[in-house]
């Protein structure tokens, strides 16, 4: 589905990514984890069309998303669901959820997708009518999940969802992305500062760290966390 080949992305003199290639196959949830400051969130802007990489490619069910903006990008199908939980804090629940669909003209579409997402965050449903800045922080990552899902999006790709969240909220934010992806036919790619918590549910995992990637495996070759945390740090 999603192919990146040799992408290269430098802000200023520094070199943020030096030659990063990674792929994504339909309905698969792959993750990318690795330290602070490693490019992971530089190489989700760059799919996502936020940042240009001076080399490489990126194609998207064989279309070269080189030089496409940001909407262009999303009309394509994907959805990127940035760090950080950027909720619009004086607007209600529901106002956030339905911010992203003012283009859209099938209203009823609309409408069956409000209540097909809501299913998924019985939370949000009771919270619909408050602002969204007196959300807590699970809730809020809840919401901006939700929000990515209301422009029916085939790839959602997800900046470090456990950011700041205690481990029980981050389990249930997980839950729900891993039910979504056979509920609304998703494929996910995530980042993640934490190795241990993507082997339990992912298909592979990438580990990324200086720019560069430095392992490539199925989840399940990885699970004694050793080839991990040698890419992770650079030693054994
Ligand atoms: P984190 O987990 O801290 O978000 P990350 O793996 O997502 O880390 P990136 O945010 O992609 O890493 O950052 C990669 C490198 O690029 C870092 O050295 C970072 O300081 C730098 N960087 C990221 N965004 C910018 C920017 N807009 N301008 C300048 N440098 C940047």
């Amino acid at each position: 589905m999603l192919e990146v080949d040799n992408i290269h992305v430098n802000y200023g003199r520094l070199q943020a990514l030096r030659g990063v290639s990674l792929s994504v196959r339909e309905g698969e949830i792959v993750c990318v984890v690795g330290p602070n400051g490693a490019g992971k969130s530089t190489t989700l802007g760059a799919i996502a069309g936020g940042v240009t990489p001076h080399a490489g490619r990126i194609t998207l069910r064989g279309q070269s998303l080189g030089g496409l903006p940001p909407e262009a990008v999303a009309r394509l199908g994907v959805s990127l669901v940035p760090e950080g939980r950027h909720v619009f804090g004086s607007l209600t629940v529901a106002e956030n959820l339905r911010i992203g669909t003012f283009q859209r003209r099938d209203r009823a579409a609309v409408a069956a997708d409000f209540e097909r997402i809501l299913e998924h965050f019985p939370r949000l449903r009771e919270r619909l009518q408050q602002p969204a800045g007196r959300l807590s922080g699970g809730e809020q990552q809840m919401l901006v999940i939700g929000r990515a899902l209301m422009t029916r999006p085939r790839l959602v790709m997800v900046d470090e969802p456990s950011l700041g969240l205690a481990p029980k909220i981050v389990d249930q934010v997980y839950d729900i992305l891993i039910k979504l992806r056979h509920a609304a036919n998703l494929t996910l790619l995530i980042n993640e500062q934490s190795s241990e918590r993507v082997l339990k549910f992912a298909d592979r995992i990438y580990v990324m760290r200086g720019g560069r990637i430095h392992l490539e495996d199925r989840a399940a070759n990885l699970q004694d966390g050793k080839a991990i945390m040698q890419a992770y740090f650079g030693f054994a």
